[in-house]
């Protein structure tokens, strides 16, 4: 659907940033997003530069009653951001970051990626958590929850937000913290881009300087006997331990002995906030084990949250699937060890992920009573290969369905309708709905983990 020349002059007039239209040169190159299976053609893509512009562009899409998207780092997976014939409020350009050092806080602008983030406040030696691929957008990551190496020692991402400066669907412009507006800043903490646009984000920072980066790998033939020691052995150790246990295929890292290099593999990755000698005898065990390869490696936290980013090439196509588990039996790491060697593609991955259980946390985020979260990465980059790469996956998930809570990590899977999203909130789902209708009764945010007014 095409915009009139009028409308759009009419929104030039109090807009800083750039729109961008179909026809423009720019506009291919500025709806790609993450997933490169996501094709989609808006009608207008709102570039802001100031929350004004961000608040102009919700009250046009409200007038003209047109479908609004918002972009933050454009990393959803089911490409909630980029949507056919709507208005994109897309927040790239607005990604500067301050830090109060002597405050321990980090404001960052909505079009943040991690590594904006992790850069200005290393130099600091401050962190607040984030995720562990960099390109990651700090927005809708920090709306769904928010899971990294920092999350077990310091919490989710949501929990360390502080402040917010937030549109609403009037337009108009509210901040949400402990003192001001308190059910939205309850609502805006876990429970996704339903209630507004954040346009500012402050979080708590944390002292953060060296930690101390291990991989292991062993043969995929092998991997379900370690598999069944990552499920054993990391719930038990500290906080500053964190780790991750994947069916994976090895990469060209220096590292690995060439003939491992591209090889099915299970591979046992464990960051440990602090220095080599204190990481030393959680890392022990793992080492004890005869891997095929093996790294430990003391680097700067800013360092360690880029380590992963060649795994994650933007641009290719990806599905996800993705639950928590309670306990991980044995018959859910078999189903994995089956299927890890099946994945058909260098770039998927089955990701075993040790998450709680924590203590509950007064915020929308629902599910730290699990102990595990499976995330089933498919990542391939030939369309031709599409029916392989999600068949391999949808029968995957299917066969883990026993296992599995019936509620997901909602920043790990694609659009899955409404039931997984009312599962996945369960006690907290009423009261969202309630603050839905409060703040956004028309649904004006509706591309999303959606929750319906
Ligand atoms: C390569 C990769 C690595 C990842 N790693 C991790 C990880 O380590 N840990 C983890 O927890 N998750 C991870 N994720 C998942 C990630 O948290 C989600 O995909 C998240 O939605 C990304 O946020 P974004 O701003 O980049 O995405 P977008 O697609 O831009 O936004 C996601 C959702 O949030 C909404 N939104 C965006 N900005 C705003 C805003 N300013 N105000 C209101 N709503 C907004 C969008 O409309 C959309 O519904 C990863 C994803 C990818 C693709």
């Amino acid at each position: 659907m095409a915009i009139s020349d009028t409308a759009v002059g009419e929104l030039a007039s109090r807009f800083s940033g750039d729109l961008v239209r179909p026809g423009d040169d720019s506009y291919d190159s500025t709806r790609k997003i993450f997933n490169g299976m996501i094709d989609r053609k808006p009608a207008l893509i709102a570039r802001a530069r100031t929350t004004a512009d961000l608040a102009a562009t919700v009250r046009f899409a409200a007038a003209a009653e047109l479908p609004l998207a918002v972009r933050g780092g454009g990393h959803a997976i089911a490409g909630f951001s980029m949507i056919d014939d709507a208005i994109v409020a897309d927040c790239s350009l607005m990604n500067e970051v301050t830090v109060d050092p002597k405050g321990r806080t980090i404001t960052a602008g909505p079009g943040c990626r991690w590594r904006d983030v992790d850069s200005t406040a290393g130099a600091h030696g401050l962190a607040t958590p984030g995720g562990t691929i960099s390109s990651t957008g700090i927005a809708g990551f920090t709306l769904g929850g928010g899971l990294g190496f920092l999350a077990k020692k310091f919490g989710l991402a949501c929990d360390n937000l502080i402040d917010a400066e937030v549109v609403l669907a009037s337009g108009d412009v509210v901040r949400a913290n402990e003192r001001e507006n308190t059910d939205l800043f309850w609502a805006i903490r876990g429970g996704g881009g339903n209630f507004g646009l954040v346009s500012s984000f402050t979080f708590q920072a944390h002292p953060v300087t060296d930690v101390t980066f291990a991989m292991f790998m062993w043969p995929a033939a092998e991997g379900l006997d370690h598999l069944k020691f990552y499920r054993d052995y990391f719930p038990d150790t500290p906080p500053e331990v964190v780790a991750l246990g994947a069916f994976a295929t090895a990469p060209p890292l220096p590292f690995v002995p060439e003939h491992i290099q591209g090889t099915e593999i299970l591979l046992m990755g464990v960051i440990y906030i602090g220095p080599q000698d204190e990481a030393e005898p959680w890392v022990k065990p793992v080492s004890d084990r005869a891997p095929a390869a093996s790294a430990v490696i003391p680097m700067p936290y800013m360092f360690a949250q880029q380590l992963l980013d060649s795994s994650a090439p933007e641009g290719v196509r990806n599905y996800w699937r993705s639950a928590f588990m309670d306990t991980a039996p044995d018959g859910a790491l078999e189903v994995m060890a089956e299927a890890g060697p099946k994945k058909g593609s260098h770039l998927s991955m089955i990701q075993l992920i040790n998450v709680g259980p924590s203590p509950e946390v007064d915020n929308a985020f629902q599910g730290r009573e699990h102990a595990f979260l499976y995330h089933l990465i498919s990542a391939w980059e030939d369309p031709a290969d599409d029916e392989q790469n999600i068949g391999w996956n949808t029968k995957l998930a299917q066969d883990l369905a026993p296992f599995s809570s019936k509620g997901a990590y909602l920043n790990f899977i694609g659009d899955e309708g409404s039931t997984r999203v009312r599962n996945t909130f369960g006690p907290k789902y009423d009261r969202l709905v309630e603050l839905k209708r409060k703040f956004d009764p028309n649904n004006m945010f509706r591309y999303n983990q959606n929750i319906a007014p």
